[in-house]
């Protein structure tokens, strides 16, 4: 494998080896930035997924992993995060070149965040109670009982495009810190970082089988693992559509199943806002990667006496992003990950436009100055956008900002929540009370006052309603990929306290 310029040919890694598909057929990764193929990678099959499933359950009875202490779990996993740190110039190459988020980004946040997730989640892992005694108590008898907390068994975990290596280490530090095999299918348009991160994990100690990986379809590899009876839990990131199905097909077989999905987060703007404060962090917030994150904060709300002046602030400083090309250190923002994705973009901003929304900047396709190859949007604000507009209702997933006018506090809880989803929400004041007191208001799982996309591996994430259940990161997260067992040792040795019996028996 290399990561020169020239295309890159990546195969699958099942069992600690590249192999390529059983078919020997591959699919063409696409830098977003030029439109050029930057990779070829084995396209696996329904066969293929089934070979993974079987290794990685047959890794995990063996207990080569799942029968290891929690310190031996806990020091592969800090050696895979010095593995990371070593080669993150590759890393940050690979997922800058498919999925277009800019090397400023990946480089400065992403590597740092996924490195201190393995490291804060071997820290849990070795503090975590696995054994819980239960007291003695005198109903229904004096007995010896322990709660256990094991592994769930095989994994599989099924990502979306916009943050290929966090998201795959969201699901992955838990699973491996609490013993569990994992098959990670990434996204097709950026398989590269994640079928990386399986080579370094193994070279960092990790047993082969333990971590593998498939790139292939959604609709054929994604469906056989979720379906497949010796998968026992499914964790997802992506579109709240799919999500659906996955949880549809995952009762097949009653698999456990956590969903990461879509959002349309809110971020109330009051009064005392600081201003300075508050006009590049909405803008941070809504039009970091393109826009093309989950809990973007794509709906503020403004109150009308400050409307016309937060709507000016915001046109006038967004002018200062600089699009280019994600692997210049000057670009603060690159292309969005596809040609379909840029076509959904464009067709939701129309769709602004038809409904009376009010464009106050962008709104186009980027072009010129090396951008024409590649699919890039204009950074576009809506203003005198209502909640019931499309764009305010959608998720766009991309640089599309919807300034919404609120008169009453009430009336802005009101429409912050007016949403299917709940994954984050925010509020930007200079009043903290009032601050926290919104915040108990908003139906989400994370609220963020005065920030935006501030994330911590000790905080746990996830959403409210239909953004889906179960929450990554955190101590939470290790909770979330095991199974808890009540072990009861009787200490009743003679017959006659055992009275229960005569329920039964005369
Ligand atoms: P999807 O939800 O379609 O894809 C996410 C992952 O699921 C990919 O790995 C995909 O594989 C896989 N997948 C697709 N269909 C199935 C299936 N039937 N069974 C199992 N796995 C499946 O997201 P898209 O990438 O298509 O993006 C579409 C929209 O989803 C975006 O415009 C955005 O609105 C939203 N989205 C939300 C994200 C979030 O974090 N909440 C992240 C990404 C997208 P494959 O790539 O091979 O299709």
């Amino acid at each position: 494998m290399s990561t020169t310029m020239q295309v890159m040919e990546f195969p699958l890694f099942i069992n600690g080896q590249w192999r390529p598909a059983s078919s020997g057929e591959t699919f063409d990764v696409v830098n977003p930035a030029t439109g050029a193929v930057v990779a070829k990678v084995a396209k696996a099959t329904k066969q293929d997924a089934e070979e993974a499933i079987r290794v990685a359950r047959e890794t995990f009875d063996s207990g080569v992993w799942s029968r290891k202490k929690p310190q031996e779990r806990a020091q592969v996993l800090v050696q895979f995060a010095q593995k990371i740190v070593e080669h993150a110039q590759d890393l940050v190459f690979l997922e800058s070149v498919s999925s277009g988020g800019t090397i400023r980004r990946i480089g400065n946040s992403d590597i740092l965040q996924i490195a201190d997730l393995l490291q804060q989640t071997a820290k849990f892992a070795m503090e975590y109670s696995y054994v819980q005694s239960l007291p003695v108590v005198s109903f229904p008898a004096s007995n010896n009982n322990q709660i256990w907390r094991e592994p769930i068994g095989v994994v599989a975990a099924i990502t979306a495009w916009n943050f290929p290596m966090i998201l795959a280490m969201w699901k992955l530090a838990p699973a491996l810190a609490m013993g569990n095999t994992i098959i990670v299918k990434p996204a097709s348009n950026t398989p590269l970082s994640t079928l990386k991160l399986a080579e370094l994990a193994v070279q960092a100690g990790l047993p082969a089988g333990v971590f593998n990986v498939i790139a292939g379809p959604g609709a054929s590899v994604g469906e056989t693992l979720v379906t497949h009876p010796q998968v026992d839990k499914v964790a997802f990131t992506g579109s709240t559509e799919v999500g659906r199905r996955i949880m549809q097909l995952a009762s097949g077989t009653v698999k456990r199943v956590t969903l990461e999905l879509g959002g349309k987060s809110p971020s109330i703007v009051l009064p005392d806002a600081d201003l300075e404060l508050a006009v590049p962090g909405i803008l941070f917030g809504v039009f970091l990667h393109s826009g093309q994150i989950c809990e973007s904060g794509t709906r503020v709300l403004v109150h009308d006496s400050i409307y016309d002046e937060v709507v000016s602030r915001l046109a006038e400083a967004a002018k200062s992003i600089r699009l280019g090309n994600p692997l210049d250190p000057a670009t603060g923002m690159g292309p969005v990950v596809s040609k379909q994705q840029l076509d959904t973009v464009l067709g939701y901003i129309e769709a602004g436009i038809q409904e009376g929304a009010r464009l106050v900047c962008g709104g186009n396709r980027a072009v010129g100055a090396g951008l024409d190859n590649g699919y890039f949007v204009e950074p576009t604000i809506f203003a005198d956008v209502t909640n019931d507009m499309k764009i305010a209702k959608e998720e766009i997933f991309g640089p599309v900002l919807s300034v919404i006018r609120y008169s009453t506090v009430e009336e802005a809880i009101q429409i912050a929540n007016d949403t299917i989803y709940g994954l984050a929400s925010g509020v930007w004041t200079s009043d903290a009370n009032k601050a926290l007191q919104i915040a108990r208001e908003l139906k989400a799982g994370t609220v963020w006052i005065n920030d935006w996309h501030m994330f911590r591996s000790d905080a746990p994430f996830g959403g409210y309603k239909q953004s889906g259940f179960g929450r990554e990161l955190g101590r939470h997260a290790l909770d979330e990929y095991t199974q808890v067992k009540h072990v009861h040792l009787s200490m009743t040795s003679e017959i006659e306290q055992r009275p229960w019996l005569n329920i039964l028996f005369n």
